[in-house]
């Protein structure tokens, strides 16, 4: 090529790969405008669904409220909760698209996790950082317990310990060093062996595992019951049947519902978790994923006793699409994760094909167990995940006149941190955020997803790049 060629080349190159970006850039810009998000909420029809509080009527009135919380789950409960515990002259207004619990946290795996595993969260350089992060979750599962007796609900909370399992040795190593690093820093992870971790769960298959002595287990739909009574005590005003379809970032800020009331509020709370961006806001932040359980009848004793689950610790293993499991308080064994699903346009209705994921769960749980291959699930559902980029949650607040609220992101791990972190947004309403400035995850954005048809296309090539991964 002659240079006067080559220079052309280059220069027909940089225009239009300058073009292509270009073009890139304004489809994303104008992406929200031709694909708009509808506002469908599917039912949950978990196990857990049938724990959960009757249903309040739907706000029949236009009302004013200092704080307006969206979204009654952990986040919306706790966050409507602790803001009345610490101003009980605030008025405190729940609006609930569905019921308290419909959204992931009446639907989930069940499992309480501290905040260590650098899978999940990004480890940090600081120890004293790690080490009062982890503290914070650890110690909030003892106050839910704690909420739980007070409220006289039994939530089936149990902290006695969960374990990460490994899937293949290559996982060990970084697994025992994990597990040596966390001890240096003071956490009390322990790694366990291949014998110790059959002993433990009753099945060969794992390589070994990490235990975290403070993890566990619960009843996530009685939890909600739990959240739903103390809330209401509290004095908040809980609004079920009632979804939000628009709010205007004005002082005061206005909401809208579905059936035309409209909200006046100094303050609103985002607690909408991966249905946000159907009002607008933080789209960029998390996309909903599809994540599957299923859940055995109650097994017989020569059952268990064919298992030799005796830890009875919930357990989640190694690979990116994660499986987990848990064993309750009456004996059913369910499972959940592996393969999950993302539907264009950020969609909530479940995919067509989610029985091919409730057999592969079916599959999986035979092959941990030999014992119940080919059991039946008496039930199995669907819930959406909030995931972030990153898989590092947020909480902050937003807005014109900084006084929208959010905390979401939590990837799969929310139902410890939620109520956490309804406590911090609780703190930020009432002016105390220097009490948080230490946390990570205060005011920040996990790391942008683009509009579609870029957002479909990246998800797809993620999860392709999972599988490829997990199947070695
Ligand atoms: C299948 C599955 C398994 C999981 N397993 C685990 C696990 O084992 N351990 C763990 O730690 N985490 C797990 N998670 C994650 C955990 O459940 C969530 O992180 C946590 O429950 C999030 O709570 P939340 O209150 O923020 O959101 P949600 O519980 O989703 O609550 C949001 C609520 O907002 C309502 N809402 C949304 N938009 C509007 C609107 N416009 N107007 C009014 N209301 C609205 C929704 O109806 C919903 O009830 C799992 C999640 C899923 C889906």
């Amino acid at each position: 090529m002659t240079s006067y060629s080559r220079r052309k080349f280059l220069r027909t190159s940089a225009v239009t790969g300058a073009g292509a970006a270009a073009l890139a850039a304004s489809v994303n810009a104008i992406s929200p405008y031709i694909y708009p998000e509808s506002f469908d909420f599917e039912q949950n029809h978990s196990h857990w669904s049938k724990a959960l509080p009757s249903i309040n009527r739907a706000l029949q009135t236009d009302l004013s409220a200092d704080v307006t919380v969206i979204g009654g789950g952990f986040t919306g409960l706790s966050t409507a909760l602790f803001c009345k515990q610490q101003n009980p002259a605030l008025r405190v207004a729940l609006l609930e698209a569905q019921r308290c619990g419909n959204g992931a946290s009446g639907r989930n795996g069940a499992m309480l996790l501290t905040l260590t595993d650098e899978r999940y969260m990004e480890w940090q350089d600081d120890v004293a950082l790690n080490r009062r992060i982890y503290d914070l979750t650890a110690d909030n599962i003892r106050r839910l317990q704690k909420l739980a007796a007070d409220t006289g609900i039994d939530a089936e909370i149990d902290q006695r310990g969960a374990l990460q399992v490994c899937n293949d040795s290559d996982y060990v190593e970084s697994a025992r060093q994990f597990a040596e690093r966390a001890r240096n820093s003071g956490f009390p992870i322990e790694y366990w062996d291949k014998n110790k971790t059959a002993e433990a769960l009753g099945t060969r298959l794992y390589e070994g595992s990490l235990f975290d002595p403070n993890g566990g287990q619960l009843h996530p739909g009685k939890l909600i019951a739990v959240f739903k009574r103390a809330t209401e005590s509290a004095g908040v005003d809980i609004y079920e049947q009632t979804p939000v379809i628009h709010i205007e970032d004005a002082l005061p800020i206005r909401l809208l519902t579905r059936d035309g009331h409209e909200i006046r509020t100094t303050s609103v709370v985002l607690a909408t978790n991966a249905y946000t961006s159907k009002l607008g806001y933080l789209r960029r932040a998390v996309t909903p994923i599809f994540d599957y359980v299923g859940i055995t009848a109650p097994l017989d004793k020569d059952q268990l006793d064919r298992i030799g689950w005796r830890s009875r610790l919930p357990f989640n293993d190694s690979r990116t699409e994660v499986f987990y499991l848990g064993l309750t308080a009456d004996n059913r064994i369910h499972i959940g994760g592996g393969p999950v699903d993302y539907l264009f346009n950020n969609g909530l209705r479940e995919p067509l094909d989610a029985a091919r994921r409730y057999q592969a769960l079916q599959l999986e749980l035979g092959r941990i167990f030999p014992p119940l291959s080919g059991i039946r699930f008496e039930t199995q559902w669907s819930g959406i995940v909030d995931m972030s980029l990153d898989q590092t949650p947020a909480v902050g607040v937003t807005g014109k006149n900084k006084n929208l609220y959010y905390a979401l992101g939590f990837s799969g791990h929310g139902v410890t941190l939620s109520s956490v972190f309804g406590r911090i947004l609780a703190d930020l309403i009432q002016g105390k955020s220097s009490a948080w400035e230490w946390l990570p995850y205060l005011n920040r954005l996990p790391a942008y997803i683009p509009n579609e048809p870029f957002r479909w296309l990246g998800v797809q090539l993620a999860l392709s790049y999972y599988r490829l991964r997990d199947s070695k």
